[in-house]
């Protein structure tokens, strides 16, 4: 199939070019068949799908109460499954699962490879370790010991998922966990990652607590989630610039879960805060990922596209850079380069037109025309 006469982003560099993507069956192709059909698609703009490195298909966002989601299995499923459609119908082409405990989101993954199903590319890690009554615990993977920590990691492996997550600290969402505690000593962190590595597979961390996101870095993890710098003074109070330099030597991606509620912060006292933070992470060259942590209460599967414009105005980046942060750089963050992220020749034909340009406007992310996903359109109503 081949999409004519478009102005085209490839999702790496700063320019737009005017041109044609070639489609062959799921990947981009070079020049064209001459029996391909073909669809003009003048006037408009084609970027890579949107990838959101931090959701969780399992949870419901109109539940507030993590204990009280569905419990019933094939329910549950079911609402995966519409959720992973409405996903990729907002042009979203690859998602981060990072956490649920029934290994329902591998299922689901697996149904969408085989085509069977319609949705994003889900990359997947199953039940995080967390400590005894940790943040997460009722997703079953507390551990206290190492071996312990090992036991879970390998259930993981045998569900089949594509990364480990790890609670390296504790949460809002759990009752009776604190954000800023940590969890875990560097020594266990560090057999953690070292562990993981045996298998095969990268580690991304949960971090509110400044402690515990300095653990994190110094463990080698491959993703900070959230990264909230919270102190004894508050959220984002504690912010240390000698981890943000080790964070950045180290090549780690922070990946900030801001999400389109985050909007609340842009009038509050707490923006010149967060602004801040993010202004020094960038001096010392740390990286970040676009993510919005979907699924917990109020923050939709598809925020995606909403958040970028919120994540744009509060992380300090231009609208290329929070593209970026949404399609290559995720690519590269989560293991997928060369597989999805960019529009070219070899990648997964992963695309998403839009009638104005995104790039002028990120609310435009609000409105795709069209979804392509493994070379498949999907229809955006
Ligand atoms: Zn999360």
């Amino acid at each position: 199939m081949l999409y004519k006469n478009l102005n085209i982003w490839n999702g790496v560099g700063e320019d737009i070019f005017f041109g044609d993507i070639f489609v062959d069956k799921d990947i981009f192709g070079i020049g064209r068949s001459k029996q391909s059909s073909s669809k003009d698609f003048s006037g408009c703009f084609a970027i890579p799908g949107l990838i959101d490195s931090h959701i969780h298909l399992c949870l419901d966002p109109y539940e507030r109460n993590p204990l009280k989601q569905e419990v019933d299995e094939e329910k549950l499923k079911a609402a995966m499954i519409s959720r992973a459609e409405l996903i990729v119908k907002a042009g979203i082409t690859t998602v981060r699962d990072l956490g649920g405990g029934k290994h329902l989101e591998l299922l689901v993954r697996d149904l969408i490879k085989e085509k069977k199903l319609t949705g994003p590319r889900l990359i997947c890690a199953g039940q995080p370790i967390t400590s005894r009554g940790g943040h997460c615990h009722f997703w079953g993977g507390e551990a206290e010991s190492i071996e312990e920590a090992i036991k879970v990691m390998n259930r993981q492996a045998m569900a089949a998922v594509d990364l480990i997550k790890i609670m390296v600290t504790g949460g809002s969402m759990t009752p009776k966990s604190k954000p800023i505690n940590s969890q875990f000593d560097l020594d266990f962190l560090t057999k953690v990652v070292g562990e993981a590595k045996k298998l095969n597979y990268p580690v991304a961390a949960h971090c509110h607590g400044s402690d515990g996101i300095l653990k994190a870095a110094e463990a080698g993890v491959s993703t900070i989630e959230h990264c909230s710098w919270v102190g004894e003074s508050g959220w984002g109070r504690g912010f240390d610039m000698k981890t943000a330099t080790l964070i950045s030597k180290k090549e780690i991606w922070v990946s900030p879960t801001v999400n389109s509620g985050w909007k609340r912060y842009l009038e509050s006292n707490y923006l010149e805060i967060l602004r801040n933070n993010f202004k020094k992470m960038k001096e010392v060259g740390v990286r970040f990922i676009a993510s919005t942590d979907a699924g917990i209460p109020n923050i939709f599967h598809t925020d995606l596209p909403l958040a970028m414009p919120v994540f744009s105005e509060i992380a300090g980046l231009t609208n290329t850079e929070t593209l970026r942060a949404a399609t290559s750089d995720a690519a590269r963050a989560i293991g997928l380069s060369g597989v999805t992220g960019s529009i070219e020749s070899g990648c997964s034909a992963d695309f998403v037109i839009y009638d104005e340009n995104p790039l002028a406007d990120l609310n435009v992310l609000k409105a795709p025309k069209l979804v392509v996903v493994r070379g498949q359109e999907v229809s955006v109503d």
